[in-house]
């Protein structure tokens, strides 16, 4: 069972997260940004069975010092330093090129922390879903098919601390292949 402090931690998670993102959408442009970290902690608890509050708090902040101005103070003083960490190690180096940036997550995955891993693998799932329902407008099928390999990349290192995760992104993953195969028949995939 879940304590009144559980609940308390995530509405307040989910009112933070959807004021540090309010001006942003998704890569489609229409989707508003917050859909995403909620969507990751849906992940976690439903298809994960994660059942760790402050796990699930992470999920829904983890976009949030990479993509708006939030001090990790601030995450510290609302939510704690367990679920600052998880956030913390999400987080890429902004100031970094964005394909060393990409690099790095395929280094950094098998270094990971297990809470750490579990919500990178929500949210590669959650980001191959939208790759498919609903892509950015200039992406090409080869820079989409470059995604999908990427992301199997990084899970290599996620993989070893949730079997249902991992096998729900296998799935995605494949889903994802074939809807590519029927938009474009006789591609290698
Ligand atoms: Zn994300």
């Amino acid at each position: 069972m879940f304590e009144d402090t559980d609940i308390t931690l995530l509405l307040t998670a989910i009112r933070f997260a959807a004021e540090k993102h309010q001006k942003q959408r998704r890569r489609d442009e229409v989707t508003p940004y917050i859909n995403h970290p909620i969507e990751v902690a849906t992940v976690l608890w439903s298809d994960g069975k994660v059942r760790e509050s402050e796990m699930i708090a992470a999920a829904v902040l983890h976009d949030i010092l990479e993509d708006t101005q939030t001090l990790s103070q601030e995450i510290q003083t609302l939510f704690g330093d367990k679920v600052l960490a998880w956030v913390e190690e999400v987080t890429d180096d902004k100031s970094l090129p964005k394909q060393e940036r990409k690099r790095l997550q395929i280094v950094h995955a098998q270094s990971a922390s297990p809470g750490a891993k579990q919500i990178k693998m929500a949210d590669k799932i959650c980001n191959l879903r939208d790759l498919m329902v609903r892509p950015p407008h200039d992406w090409t099928l080869d820079r989409k098919l470059q995604y999908l390999s990427w992301s199997d990349q990084v899970m290599d290192g996620l993989r070893g601390c949730n079997a249902l995760l991992e096998s729900l992104f296998d799935q995605v993953l494949q889903e994802a292949r074939q809807h590519y195969r029927q938009t474009s028949p006789g591609m290698p995939l």
